[in-house]
């Protein structure tokens, strides 16, 4: 390799760290981005260009046209993109990053190789499939391609058997000295079935910790191909995302209050839940724009929560355009952040941080827990799932145990959403049924803006 190729693998590499730090902060996520995508370009264009490759000139043409129409699909799927479908945009690309490891491993894999390099194009092949056909999986039951649950009797023993089979069947072929493509076809085949058995059983509801323990997968198999060609910026990048991806999915877990095995074996938020388990009996009480804002004018402390309603409506414009005018009307404002409201990790951070709300008026779950008995008005805004206190109170909930925002100790609760219907994880919320809670019908977007205009007339 020559030294300018060394150089440029190096600088990639400094970008990728130097990317994800600058990722941990909404502040700078976005420069973070830019410099990891510019130190993977200058990789892709300096392996291109300055390795020696000793391939006819028309494979440069080749590379060149898949490099070109990778670029304008992946742009234009990245520009139209709505946020609240970030999640499957991620579970595809987690796909395309395990199908290319597969395919590396296959082209790469011959009888010729020690038995160590077998062993780790085949753990490419093998992660690579099986993060391919778990994430497709993962994105269709996020689309609502794949509406049911699938399970098979004994799903749990079926799955870990057809693993153990499936490394029981590499080592066969590694024993064989691997002169079969037909077993390495069939071991292809095996794990993309694999993949498939892996994520169908899983719930809906824990879609978004399966995704990023795939994404992890995907780090893997990158890092794996990077120790076979010895290449630094492919075992880099790998081991990042790889790590990454583990600690954000053991991060979820935790807000969840789940464990990982739970996770992968529990057959979470797909389960039914028996009728009358979740059903909550009660009456609602109705509010209107002009008696809320009557409410929020006269209060000293107002905490809003935003959900997944606040993206759809994008209505964080006018929830920010609403904080403003509190806080000109002396009535102090912060947002309370649940780490999983939305449809993906740090969502509503994202949401809000387009609008340059004050960061340090987003407060974490735990931080502003403890606040919420001295708040005089909680503003539930298109959030459901993440305020509902069967969480605390109600042990056959599918969502037990996950930890919540407790909006019930505050001492009037508003919550804005469309109609009485369930959130992500299909149950009823006893929250709107307490004493202190009225309901505000409408779409956020529109009641936060006729909540602005009766502000403004006060
Ligand atoms: P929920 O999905 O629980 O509830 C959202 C609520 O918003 C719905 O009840 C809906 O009620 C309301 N809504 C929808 N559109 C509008 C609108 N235009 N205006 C006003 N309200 C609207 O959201 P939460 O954020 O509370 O919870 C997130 C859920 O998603 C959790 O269960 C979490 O586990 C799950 N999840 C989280 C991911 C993540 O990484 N953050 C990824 C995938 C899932 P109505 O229809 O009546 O308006």
């Amino acid at each position: 390799m020559s030294i300018a190729l060394s150089i440029i693998y190096l600088v990639a590499t400094i970008t990728f760290i130097f990317g994800l730090k600058l990722l941990g902060h909404p502040e700078t996520a976005k420069r973070g981005n830019q410099i990891a995508a510019t130190g993977m370009g200058l990789a892709i264009v300096g392996t291109i260009f300055l390795h020696d490759l000793e391939v006819p000139g028309f494979i440069y043409g080749l590379i060149g046209g898949a490099i070109f129409i990778g670029l304008i699909i992946g742009w234009l799927i990245a520009i139209k993109v709505e946020m609240t479908k970030m999640p499957e945009l991620v579970s595809l690309f987690n796909g395309f990053g395990g199908a290319s490891a597969a395919l590396i491993g296959l082209v790469e894999f011959g009888n010729d190789m020690s038995n160590s390099s077998q062993v780790i194009v085949m753990s490419a092949i093998i992660i690579g499939s099986i993060t391919f056909s778990g994430s497709m999986i993962a994105w269709a039951k996020l689309n609502g391609m794949m509406w049911k649950d699938i399970r098979l009797p004994k799903y749990n023993l079926i799955n870990n058997i057809f693993f153990i089979g499936l490394l029981a069947f590499s080592a066969f072929i590694i024993l064989n000295d691997g002169n079969s493509d037909l077993l390495i076809y069939l071991l292809l085949l095996a794990a993309l079935i694999y993949g498939i058995l892996f994520v169908i059983p899983i719930g809906g509801a824990d879609m978004p910790v399966v995704i990023s323990l795939l994404n992890s997968l995907t780090g893997i198999a990158a890092a794996i191909t990077g120790v076979f060609y010895m290449n630094m910026v492919m075992l880099v990048g790998g081991i990042l995302v790889g790590s990454a991806g583990l600690i954000l999915t053991f991060a979820m877990c935790v807000a969840m209050n789940r464990s990982l095995a739970n996770v992968i074996f529990g057959a979470f938020g797909g389960a039914s839940v028996a009728e009358g388990d979740t059903q909550v009996t009660g009456s609602i009480r109705k509010t209107s724009a002009s008696d809320t804002a009557v409410m929020m004018n006269y209060a000293n402390k107002v905490i809003i929560v935003p959900g997944y309603g606040l993206a759809v409506a994008q209505a964080q414009h006018a929830i920010h355009e609403l904080e403003q005018l509190l806080e000109k009307k002396d009535v102090e404002v912060k947002y309370a952040i649940h780490p999983v409201a939305g449809r993906m990790p740090g969502h509503m951070n994202v949401l809000l941080a387009e609008t340059n709300v004050e960061y340090e008026k987003l407060v974490e779950m735990d931080d502003i827990n403890p606040e919420f008995q001295n708040t005089d008005v909680v503003f539930v805004v298109g959030a459901n799932d993440v305020v509902n206190p069967a969480a605390h109170n109600n042990p056959a909930s599918p969502i037990y145990g996950m930890p919540i925002l407790d909006v019930e100790n505050a001492k009037q609760i508003i919550v804005n959403k469309r109609s009485m219907n369930p959130g992500y994880a299909g149950i009823e919320n006893e929250l709107f049924f307490n004493q202190k809670t009225s309901m505000l019908f409408g779409d956020a977007k529109a009641t936060i803006q006729s909540l602005i205009a009766e502000l403004k007339g006060m």
